[in-house]
């Protein structure tokens, strides 16, 4: 069994913030705006670079093919359990629909 248990959102596009998990998330840069909207709300794990686009990060490791690392949904990042509402409330916010949260 793993170690963490999370329910459905219901139908409904709500998340439940509840739950304590190591969750991970990642972003679909060919769908942000640039906005800076995560970047904002969470700075410890979303960051915009030079290309106007926003990019997640775990630590100084940032997910994105000009740092060296895999982006998209290939460039998942974990991040800690007290981040948890602001990731939420991000992808809750960003207009571009692009940041997925992931068990
Ligand atoms: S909130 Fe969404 S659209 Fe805006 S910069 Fe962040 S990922 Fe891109």
């Amino acid at each position: 069994m793993e170690g963490y248990d999370v329910e459905p959102a219901g139908g409904s596009a709500s998340f439940t913030r509840s739950k304590r998990a190591n969750m991970k998330v990642w972003i679909d840069q060919d769908l942000c705006t640039g906005d800076g909207l995560c970047e904002e709300i969470a700075p410890d794990v979303f960051t915009l670079l030079d290309d106007g686009l926003a990019y997640v990060k775990e630590g100084g490791k940032i997910f994105a093919t000009a740092k060296g690392n895999p982006q998209g949904a290939d460039g998942l990042a974990n991040f800690a359990d007290s981040q948890l509402d602001a990731v939420v409330e991000s992808a809750e916010e960003c207009p571009g629909e692009c940041i997925f949260i992931e068990p």
